[in-house]
């Protein structure tokens, strides 16, 4: 028994056999052979970015059921060429974990805890506090009656995983609206 046991070691099987640097035979078991990776079974796989920082690989998004169901790296990518970072590795928790917050959580002035909105009442609550931001800081005219016509209620500072295209809809959207302090760090 024990050296049945003992020849099974992966490590006794590595010294002793031809896979010499343990990544193929010397490290399976009947459990690995008998089970199937989910890049095998998914129904079809998206391509994105991942989320995390501002380097921007590449991922590929296996998606079974409408569900996500493994993010790996994307060889494609010409910055990452196949590589995940460990956080990169583990973004699939972002959309799957049990713990995510998929509610909007609102903790009003005064407000000793956070309490649930439907989103439409707050994005009604978000475009009220943007229209009174412009008004407020609306500029008609400068000191020598030059037309400025721009606000200085409200700034937009972008973060470094916003993408070129949601940028330009930033961009297009607050210069509308007439701010003029409209920054962003993308680089992806
Ligand atoms: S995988 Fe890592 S290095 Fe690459 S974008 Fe994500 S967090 Fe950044």
């Amino acid at each position: 028994m024990g050296q049945r046991v003992t020849g099974l070691w992966p490590v006794l099987r590595q010294v002793t056999g031809s896979d010499k640097t343990a990544h193929g035979a010397a490290v399976r078991t009947a459990h690995t052979d008998a089970i199937t990776a989910r890049t095998e079974t998914a129904d079809r796989v998206v391509k994105s970015v991942c989320p995390f920082c501002a380097v921007g690989c590449g991922q590929d998004v296996y998606v079974k059921d409408e569900q996500v169901v493994q993010i790996e790296g994307d060889p494609d990518s010409p910055i990452s060429r196949g590589r995940l970072c460990p956080k990169g590795s583990a973004s699939k928790s972002l959309v799957t974990s049990p713990t995510r917050v998929t509610t909007v959580r609102y903790r009003r002035p005064g407000g000793t805890d956070w309490e649930d909105l439907p989103l439409a009442t707050a994005m009604d609550m978000i475009a009220d506090r943007v229209l009174q931001a412009r008004h407020d800081g609306w500029q008609e005219l400068d000191d020598r009656g030059r037309k400025l016509r721009r606000t200085m209620g409200f700034a937009s500072l972008g973060g470094a995983t916003l993408d070129n295209e949601e940028n330009y809809l930033m961009k297009k959207l607050y210069t509308a609206l007439g701010a003029v302090q409209i920054e962003n760090q993308a680089r992806i």
